[in-house]
């Protein structure tokens, strides 16, 4: 099993591409391919064919596109800061992700 950094519900700051400095909540995460899809972030334009249902004229929408999570780094919620990303064997099992900034360090997930 596959452990990823980045969790769905993270803020995350893009790192490379067109949309580095932004940031913005994680909204899906695909563990086989190591990307995640970021609310409003690297929005692509697809062409629709017309849809008698939902969308009569057909057209142009616009939807994110994936992002490499490579390219991407957690927002700490305790520092606001972007940061690499740690674990710590919690006690009682389990791990928690923790912030890696020197003046930080504080779990990123509660238990
Ligand atoms: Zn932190």
């Amino acid at each position: 099993m596959s452990h990823m950094k980045i969790h769905k519900g993270d803020q995350v700051k893009v790192v490379t591409g067109k949309e580095s400095g932004k940031t913005g909540k994680v909204l899906r995460v695909d563990t086989e391919s190591h990307r995640v899809v970021i609310e409003r972030l690297n929005m692509v334009k697809k062409h629709t064919k017309p849809n008698p249902k939902k969308n009569p004229q057909g057209g142009v929408i616009e939807r994110e596109a994936a992002i490499d999570v490579s390219n991407v780094m957690l927002v700490c919620p305790a520092c606001g800061q972007p940061t690499r990303v740690g674990f710590r064997l919690l006690e009682g099992g389990g791990k928690t992700r923790t912030c890696r900034r020197a003046n930080c360090g504080k779990d990123i997930d509660k238990a």
